[in-house]
């Protein structure tokens, strides 16, 4: 352990062996029904990992009917004592911690990651969200309450039953432990669908599942792709409820497949364009940096990117300019290289995406201040771009990006910064910078988003609960109101003989 309480970051493994590219359903590893299998490739080199099974509808339905089954009243799952649920999520983040050195290197070799922060911050998050989840599974419990005398009623916090977990690339392990973690703790079983581009840390969690001891269904992982394998969970009628992280666009077709098959409930993490607001008051150090690292962390492919940055006119200027050194400061190459800060975008087609997206910004007249370009002849990098002059009607100011680069637009007012911030579909999160407590308490409760961050950005643990206002979904991931997603509440009320008070 370093002094600042976080583990020495140990070099990557080199030659890993791929171990697990199979289906894992009811505890074993399955060839898909269909033969089909899908490559996976380290965007870094542009190179092909290995192939993995290819999960379709029939593999799913195998899925749910061993989840089924492993839900069923006397299973051991249902009859083991909440206590004993909880050691098997304390035994998993083990079994993480044990692994985490290949599970880093995994994540960088074929999300991207930076190895520095898979290890130190992806992991971290992970490890430290199961733990969170495993001590809430004997905790979940229900009231009496205070009906007339003659009866006696109380409500019960059931499991929902079999839950859908689908999830993007961008984060695998934190996405992963984000949604067993509350899923299992309440006493639910699972279909994990791992994004089609970074299944391999899901697939190694698979063997910690059976190592942890978990009974056969409880867990089940099947890769593949969305319109197939996530389709076929979303619409699927024995599945009670799907949790979904990914954009707003897929998340409507889940909630319109739910809705027509079996209402089946759902939560959704979506796409975002958060406003990160700097005022003249600010600590300038500070706020620079925060802001930089709440767009350029991992390649700026995260939905909690500080994409929309508005600075007050007095320090426009000089904010910029702090901003451009800042951005200009990336060492590029292949992620898993010690020093190495700036890691290649997930694929081609979001490296299309985002250079479009930057094209489109200098076409409409914002001024481009560094970047803007693509590096290197092998792999999916973009240089750190930084534009100013950024007008809120400008594309790049109102879409989601998903890459690194930051927007910069001027404000005069608080009234005006406010409009300006929620005039938007979205609303997950946002930032504020100011040393005056009542600008930060009246921004705070007035910009529309599930987590305002105040002098800070990132600034997220398992304790408390995420999600999106308006399009960037809704219910809420981790905390105790990301656990309560995961139960029906039943009450019963029984009529008793003698009327007491
Ligand atoms: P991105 O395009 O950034 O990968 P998506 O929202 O398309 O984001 O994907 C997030 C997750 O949703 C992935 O696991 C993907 O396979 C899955 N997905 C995509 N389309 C569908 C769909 N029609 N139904 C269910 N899941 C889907
Ligand atoms: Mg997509």
């Amino acid at each position: 352990m370093s002094s600042s309480g976080m583990p020495d970051l140990p070099a990557p493994l080199t030659n890993i062996k791929i171990q697990h590219t199979k289906l894992f359903i009811n505890n074993e590893w399955h060839e898909s029904v269909s033969g089909k299998t899908f490559p996976v490739f380290n965007p870094a080199t542009e190179e092909k990992i290995c192939e993995v099974e290819e999960a379709d509808k029939e593999d799913v339905d195998k899925a749910v009917k061993a989840a089924r089954e492993a839900f069923q009243m006397g299973s051991p799952w249902r009859t083991m004592d909440a206590s004993e649920r909880g050691q098997l999520i304390y035994k998993l983040a083990d079994l993480i911690e044990r692994d985490r050195l290949l599970l880093a290197t995994l994540e960088s070799i074929n999300a991207g990651k930076v190895f520095a922060s898979a290890y130190l911050m992806d992991l971290d998050y992970c490890i430290k969200a199961l733990r969170y989840c495993a001590g809430w599974a004997d905790k979940i419990q229900g009231r009496t309450i205070p009906v007339d005398g003659e009866f006696f009623s109380y409500t019960r916090h059931e499991p929902i039953g079999v839950c859908g977990l689908i999830f993007p690339w961008n984060a695998p392990m934190i996405l992963l432990a984000c949604k067993i973690g509350p899923a299992l703790c309440c006493g639910n079983t699972v279909i994990v669908k791992p994004a089609e581009q970074t299944p391999l840390t899901a697939l190694h969690v698979a063997s910690l599942i059976k190592e942890a001891g978990f009974p056969p269904g409880v867990v089940n992982i099947v890769p593949g792709y969305g319109p197939t394998a996530g389709a076929a969970i979303s619409s699927h009628m024995d599945v009670d409820k799907v949790a979904f992280t990914g954009s707003t666009e897929v998340g409507k077709m889940i909630q319109e497949a739910a809705a027509k098959s079996n209402l089946k409930r759902v939560t959704l993490e979506l796409g975002a364009k958060n406003p990160c607001i700097v005022f003249a008051d600010a600590d300038l150090d500070s706020a620079v940096e925060f802001a930089h690292q709440g767009v350029f962390t991992n390649q700026g492919q995260s939905c909690i990117a500080a994409s929309k940055l508005f600075v007050e006119e007095a320090i426009y200027d000089e904010f910029v300019q702090r901003s451009v050194e800042r951005a200009k400061k990336y060492v590029f190459g292949n992620p898993l290289t010690p020093g190495v800060n700036h890691g290649p975008q997930i694929n081609k087609a979001q490296h299309n995406k985002i250079m479009e997206l930057i094209e489109s910004g200098k076409k409409e007249g914002a001024k481009l201040e560094c970047g803007g370009g693509p590096w290197g002849n092998k792999g999916y990098f973009i240089q750190p771009t930084v534009f100013s002059n950024v007008t809120d009607d400008m594309r790049i100011a109102k879409e989601e990006i998903f890459g690194p680069v930051q927007q910069i637009m001027k404000f005069k007012s608080l009234d005006e910064v406010i409009k300006r911030a929620n005039n938007t579909y979205y609303g997950l999160v946002a930032g504020v910078f100011t040393k005056d407590l009542d600008k930060a308490v009246t921004v705070s409760s007035a910009l529309q988003a599930g987590t305002v961050w105040v002098n800070c950005y990132l600034a997220a643990s398992a304790q408390s609960p995420a999600g999106g206002f308006k399009m960037s979904g809704h219910g809420r991931e981790m905390g105790e109101y990301g656990i309560h997603e995961y139960t029906e509440v039943k009450t019963v009320t029984m009529k008793i003989s003698e009327k007491n008070s």
